[in-house]
This record gives structure tokens, sequence and C-alpha cells, in this order.
């Protein structure tokens, strides 16, 4: 394909999976729309594809609100949550110590400083999950609480680039919540032993979800695996985050059309990095689990094709020949540098593992991870990205997947 051809059709496929398709949240229409679309694009190339179903569950809400003695505050519904209406005695907890000690039951519990400064990690989700945060979990679900609020700042390392963030977004855990930002809760605090009356609308929508697969090669060789996860946040068309890293596999299916090298190449749209549950994930790690040791080297692209900077290849556990031809790689293409190593993509589940992988993304984003406000929010829009660098990106994975 000429040049043009290949910007037009990055750039066809960027408003298919951003702007005609609405939203790519897993368990919505659109999430299942785009996993069509991906499939239908690697059969076109002469992949042997596979579409991996999960059940996952979608959800809608509707707005909330919060009153007390005549006065009322912005409250927000966390994701996931289950709709509330009632009133109960606010009570509150800063600290853990605070919330094993109060006594919630038929109340609503109101979470602010330090119990509230990172979001909550959902309950089955096994990568990272520390035991402060299973232990907030549990007093939570066995105080009788009728309903949770928390107000929150920002944490864009866990929570992406929003304020406030939810402190819970988890459709396993059952007590309805919603969350504020920070001022109005310091305003509420005003009304802890008081009445309040809770009013939020949403609910929960059963539905399924796919991670697609593509295969071509030698189907008894040592495999490579690239991903690049498909679904996005609610609220967020998801440009960067991640419908570039899916155009690039789109892009490096079309250049590998012809492949028949020693090695079986899989091409994989993970669906679930940025859902709760992480089901598409899962379902790969429960179907592949005895088969990781088969796997050469992870390739995820995630964060990729940012306008601003240089893209960014950061290597995890490369073994010396596959280190060597890489770095051949970077220095053959100008706008590709070595990036620092970060840990938040799909790339870590093949590192526990023990799979080397490498994690390409944009290098602003990696070094703005913990303060940058535009992931998982509307300013990711496909006006943020650069076309050229998409290119760019699956013209360097070709030669290197044919390298090795
Ligand atoms: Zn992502």
């Amino acid at each position: 394909m000429t040049d043009n051809l290949v910007l037009s059709k990055c750039k066809e496929y960027l408003r298919t999976l951003c702007v005609d398709i609405t939203e790519r949240c897993v368990g919505s229409n659109g999430n299942r729309q785009a996993t069509y679309f991906i499939e239908k694009e690697l059969s076109k190339y002469d992949w042997e594809t596979e579409m991996a179903e999960f059940e996952a569950i979608d959800w809608e809400e509707y707005g909330a609100n919060l009153r007390s003695d005549e006065e009322s505050f912005d409250v927000l519904v966390s994701p996931y949550s289950p709709g509330f209406r009632g009133d109960g005695e606010l009570v509150s907890a800063s600290t853990i110590e605070e919330l094993s000690k109060i006594n919630a039951n038929n109340k609503i519990i109101f979470l602010f400083g330090e119990i509230a400064r990172e979001q909550l990690m959902p309950k089955k989700f096994v990568f990272y999950n520390p035991e402060e945060h299973q232990k907030i979990i549990s007093i939570l679900e066995n105080s009788g609480a009728k309903a949770i609020i928390s107000a929150t700042g920002r944490n864009s390392a866990l929570a992406g680039g929003v304020y406030p963030f939810p402190l819970i977004e988890d459709g396993d855990f059952d007590i309805p919540s919603v969350y504020m930002t920070e001022d109005e809760g310091f305003k509420l605090k005003s009304k802890i032993g008081r009445i309040v009356f809770l009013e939020s609308k949403s609910k929960r929508i059963p539905g399924k979800g796919y991670n697609v697969i593509g295969k071509k090669g030698n189907e008894n060789g040592q495999k490579i695996v690239v991903t690049a996860h498909i679904d996005a946040k609610k609220n967020t068309p998801g440009a960067i985050d991640n419908a570039t890293g899916v155009i690039v596999l789109l892009l490096l299916s079309e250049l590998l059309k012809s492949y028949n090298g020693n090695r079986l190449i899989e091409i994989v749209a993970l669906n679930g990095e940025d859902y709760y549950s992480v089901p598409g994930q899962m379902n790969y790690i429960n179907t592949n689990k005895i088969n990781f040791n088969k796997i050469l080297l992870n390739i995820n692209i995630d964060g990729a094709g940012y306008k601003q900077g240089l893209s960014s290849f950061s290597l995890f556990n490369l073994p010396d020949e596959i280190l060597q031809k890489t770095q051949i790689v970077i220095n053959q293409f100008s706008g590709i540098t070595e990036g620092v190593q970060w840990p938040q993509g799909d790339h870590s589940i093949f590192l526990q593992f023990g799979v080397p992988a490498i994690a390409v993304s944009s290098q602003w984003f990696i070094d703005n991870i913990d303060n940058q406000d535009i992931t998982h929010t509307p300013k990711d829009n496909i006006g943020i990205v650069d076309c050229n660098k998409i290119i760019e990106i699956s013209q360097a994975l070709n030669t290197l997947i044919r390298s090795l």
C-alpha cells in the first residue's frame, strides 16, 4: 500500500472504533460490534480467527442526588453499582481503624481522607490487590450498611485522569455507592450523625464479550503473541487507550498477511483491561495457562500514538538475541525510543508467567503516568492521535517479528 493509502486506512479505523462505535466498555453492544469488526479484518488478511466468549455485565446510570436538611450535594453513581433509594443516619470513617469501629448497620457510610485516597481494587482483580484494599472491602461487606458515599481526589496511577475518581468500581460488590469531590465531601462532614436521603439510579445488564484471536505461521513453532486491549472505559472514546493499540494489530495483520516464517504468530484483541474484573484477560489465562512456556515473546500495545513526543518500546526480560534485534529495530525507526519499564498493562500478565515482553506506548504517557488527566475521560479522543506514529509502530513490529 502507498503511504497515503495506509494513512487513510488508519484514520478510517480510528473513526470506526472511536466515533461510529460510540462505546467499547465490556458487555456493551459497541464492544461486541468492535470485536466483530476486528474478526472480519483479521479474516480478510487470511488469519485463522477465533472469538473466545465470556460473560460480562453492562451497566447504565441515570444520575444520583443526596440531600440532608434541605441541603443538597453533588454526587456521581459509582460505575457498576446497583441503584438505591432511601435514607439513613450518616456515619463516617477516614481510616481502616475508624471503619472497623463504627456501627454502620442500616446506616449510610461516608468515607473520606486517608481511606479514600486510592481506588479500591475490585474483588476479582487478581493481578494487584493490596491487603489493605481487601480489608476495607470486607469490613464494608460485613457492616450491614445500606449505601456508601466517598469523597475522593485524583489518583491517575490507578484510576486514570478522572476527578473525582470512583473509590469503588466493581460489579461484584453489591452495596450501592456514590462518590463526590473532596470539596463536596468537606461540606458533607457537617451532616455526620444526621439523616441523609440518597437516590442513585442505575442498573446492571447481563451481557457477553469476546477476545478476538488470530493465528498465522508455523503451527508447531514457538509463539509470538501480540496483544492490545480493545475495551475502553465508559464515557470515553478511548482513542489512545486503546483504539490505537488495536489499529496497530490490524495494520500489522495486513503487513504479516504473507508471513510463513518459523514462528506461530498470535494476534489477540484482549477484552477487559479497563473493566473491573478483566474478564477477557482471565479467559485468556485460563485457556492458555499450561502453554505460556511455548510463548517466545509478548508484545503489548497500550497508550500508543499520542501526538506529542516519541513512541516508546519498554523491554522486559528479553533474552540477548531478541534484545539485540529489538534494539536494532528501535534504532532503525526515528520516532521510536527505548522507554522505562512500567507495570500497568497486559504485558504484566505475560511477565507473571515468565514470558519476556515488550510494552509499546507513548513516552509522554509513561512520563506522566501519575498525573495525566486524559485517559478514561472524554479528552481521550481522535484529536490527540498521530496516525503516522501508529503506522511507524506497526512497520517496526513487522520488521522485528520477521527477524525473530
Ligand atoms: Zn489501556
